[in-house]
């Protein structure tokens, strides 16, 4: 495996690592210490052109070969992704700047998502009806699409990457993968365990670059199906240009996650949910909860006074620093834009309980932010309509579950959500009415494992079908459906011009 000094960044394409041609370059800083570490040359139209040429080819190699073997490439994967953790959570760190223990979570979701892949034989299975017709019978079969493409945001280096992707090259399909050009080391590592996992020669594809290298390969015609996953305005674009040029497109975005106290909550227990599942990874998760709805004056009182004291003592630091709570954020334009949020939200009247605009970091030069928490924010307030991606979280007020549900099911997002309380009357309502993807009950983030799919509601998504579990492989699979019947040969032909019926 090769060591980690970090100079200029290469495509994988076609089994190798190839040097990118082009002389419009990107940069990768690490969060952690602000200092440039790479740069990152955007594929052309001509290296699209190849990674897809050279994938076209080994998609029709690699879909015909037995799922049995292509399984057995997958358990090599797996095996080397465990063995190399700690160099893996080591180079998130360094590109993402999420701190070890939370990059090794990541890996280890990615993980059950290779899990889920290796049972591809028992979910490909298709269906078989005997005797739908005089001696016919009808069966079904999964095929895979050919070239496919994914297409991932910054905050999960490795963990979306292998949602979106390992299923796909599972049942057959060959990859072409575009990963975030903030964090592009960790595809290259991953295109490196796949090598040694012994997959063919272009089915697994690197193209690094920006939106122009995007609109190029989703706008290519051997493309056949586009996995996005970022933000829910290009998402929106991703999902509009891919369908336009005919292809199968699923795009998840963003979100606005509330949680949901109650005033028979267990109180200590939802703030230290709140705490880990709000600030965890400095915020940068699409899942993360942003805005805490305390029913009842009496209740909000309470919780926030719990909170507060519990939000003073978290420590922004280095991804390597084991005393760290949560990384830096991924950019200083991230950190710009956020600082503007906060300051927003201040003019437009809310207040401020935790200022985290100044932490007390070692490095000033990493792009840091400590905890801020905004308390009295309304609904018609720029830091409560808009995602914001960073650790300002925020708290809205209000008087009974009915006023919760009704703000959060108009909100624009609709991933994740969750209630805190020891009613299952008021749980089940919850769960029943809420408009959003992803529900949980007394537990921070409701991401579900693995082997259950994933996939918000409203502008949190774009297109059907959703991933992490079993529907990526329909996503990524086409249906066919064929009735058979083979003749006695001794019989005379009859010639009918009826509609064939089933009781025939
Ligand atoms: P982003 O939308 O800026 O970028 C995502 C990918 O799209 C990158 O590979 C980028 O190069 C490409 N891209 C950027 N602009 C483009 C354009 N105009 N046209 C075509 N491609 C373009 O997102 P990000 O900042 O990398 O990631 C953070 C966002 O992702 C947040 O909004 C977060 O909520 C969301 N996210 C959603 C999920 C989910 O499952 N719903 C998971 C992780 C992250």
């Amino acid at each position: 495996m090769e060591s980690v000094t970090l100079d200029t960044i290469n495509h994988y394409i076609n089994g190798q690592k190839v040097k990118g041609k082009s002389d419009q370059v990107g940069y990768v800083y690490s969060p952690s210490t602000g200092k440039k570490i790479a740069e990152v040359p955007y594929a052309t139209k001509e290296e699209v052109n190849e990674a897809i040429h050279f994938a076209k080819q080994a998609a029709k190699k690699w879909g015909n070969t037995s799922i049995g073997k292509r399984v057995e490439v997958l358990h090599r994967f797996r095996h080397l992704i465990v063995e190399h953790t700690e160099e893996l959570a080591r180079l998130i760190g360094l590109e993402n700047g999420k701190t070890i223990s939370d990059a090794k979570g990541e890996i280890g979701r990615g993980i059950e998502s290779v899990d889920l892949a290796i049972g591809a034989p028992h979910i490909l299975k298709g269906e078989h009806s005997a005797n739908v017709g005089g001696e016919i019978n009808a069966y079904s079969i999964k095929q895979p699409l050919g070239v496919v493409t994914c297409i991932s945001p910054f905050n999960f280096p490795v963990m979306v990457p292998l949602a979106m992707s390992t299923m796909a090259v599972a049942v057959g399909n060959a990859m072409i993968l575009k990963p975030s050009e903030k964090v592009p080391y960790s595809a290259l590592f991953l295109s490196e365990l796949w090598e040694q996992a012994g997959l063919p020669k272009g089915v697994w594809n690197v193209i690094n670059g920006d939106k122009d290298t995007v609109q190029e390969i989703i706008t290519h015609q051997d493309i056949e199906a586009i996995s996005f996953v970022g933000s829910s305005k290009v998402a929106e674009i991703i999902y509009e240009t891919g369908t336009k040029h005919h292809k199968r497109v699923n795009a998840f975005g963003g979100g606005k996650n509330h949680m949901v106290v109650m005033p028979d909550a267990n109180l200590d227990k939802a703030v230290d949910s709140f705490i880990g599942a709000a600030y965890g990874s400095a915020s940068q998760r699409c899942m993360a909860i942003s805005t805490v709805m305390p029913v009842g004056e009496q209740t909000a009182e309470t919780f926030k006074e719990k909170l507060k004291v519990k939000v003073e003592k978290l420590q922004a630091g280095s991804f390597d620093d084991e005393h760290a709570d949560f990384g830096a954020v991924i950019s200083q334009e991230a950190k710009q834009s956020i600082l503007r949020d906060i300051e927003m939200a201040l003019k437009e009247g809310a207040n401020m309980l935790v200022d985290g605009r100044n932490p007390d970091v070692e490095n000033k030069e990493g792009f840091y932010l400590g905890a801020t928490l905004l308390d009295q924010v309304k609904p018609d307030m720029k830091v409560y309509i808009e995602e914001v991606f960073g650790p300002a979280r925020i708290v809205v007020n209000v008087e009974t579950l009915e006023e919760a549900i009704g703000l959060i099911n108009d909100h624009q997002y609709g991933n994740g959500v969750t209630i805190f309380t020891n009613s299952g009357r008021d749980a089940r309502k919850f769960t029943q009415e809420i408009e959003v993807g992803m529900v949980g009950v007394n537990v921070p983030i409701p991401i579900p494992v693995g082997y259950y799919n994933f996939g918000g509601w409203k502008s949190s998504r774009y297109g059907e079908g959703q991933m992490f579990g079993p529907d990526t492989a329909r996503f990524f699979t086409k249906t066919k459906t064929i009735s058979e019947r083979w003749f006695d040969q001794k019989e005379s032909d009859e010639l009918t011009f009826d509609f064939p019926g089933t009781k025939d």
